[in-house]
């Protein structure tokens, strides 16, 4: 899949809607780097803690260990001799992430980083634009409509929250494709 030089550090970006798997895909390739005893790191943010505060947990239960942090720089401080870096929830870093990951990969580690591409109104989420632009791999992937089936692109709020962050699962969102999806109704 990936053909790294040795010593050669990288980005790659898992990107999608909720519930579309990126969390799974995440820890796929956390999992396989343990089992070829690589120093593996994973991290996610402390803002998010819906199932665990010490694991990544994916909505069909997957689960690997994780530390949560409060900010990027935690990351960075934190990663000396780890030769793969997972990230998830990426998004929630704010622009301080982009340059700590940068500057991982550029001291040759591999960064795998997931995260939500558009918040719920569907706007591009930052920092996920610049991260992708600097990535050497970027995945799509897509959930599934639940109104009609079709590959979701887009996250559903079902509340009438208006923040841009409210932490939820299937009790606050669902995942639809470009046709279903209703905006909300307000625009900021
Ligand atoms: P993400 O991290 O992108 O939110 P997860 O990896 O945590 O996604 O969860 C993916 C899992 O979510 C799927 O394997 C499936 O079990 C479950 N799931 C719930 N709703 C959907 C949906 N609409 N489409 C696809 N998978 C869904
Ligand atoms: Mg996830
Ligand atoms: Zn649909």
């Amino acid at each position: 899949m990936h053909h790294a030089q040795i010593g050669q550090g990288y980005i790659e970006v898992i990107c999608g809607s909720m519930f579309s798997g990126k969390t799974e895909e995440l820890i796929r390739r956390l999992r396989r780097a343990q089992i070829a005893k690589q120093k593996v790191a994973i991290f996610k943010p402390a803002i998010d803690d819906r199932y665990s505060a010490d694991h990544l947990v994916s909505h069909s239960e997957w689960k690997i260990p994780s530390v949560a942090v409060k900010n990027a720089s935690e990351i960075l401080e934190s990663t000396p001799d780890a030769d793969v870096l997972g990230i998830d929830e990426v998004q929630f870093f704010g622009r301080g992430i982009v340059k700590v990951i940068e500057e991982l990969a550029n001291s040759g580690k591999r960064v795998i980083v997931a995260g939500l591409d558009q918040d719920f109104r569907g706007v591009p989420y930052e920092p996920m634009p610049q991260i992708m632009a600097i990535a050497e791999y970027v995945d799509k992937i897509l959930a599934v409509c639940m109104v009609c089936g079709n590959p979701a692109n887009k996250t559903q709020r079902l509340t009438d929250q208006t923040e841009k962050v409210v932490i939820g699962a299937t009790e606050a969102y669902e995942a639809r494709c470009r046709k279903c999806y209703e905006p909300p109704a307000q625009e900021m």
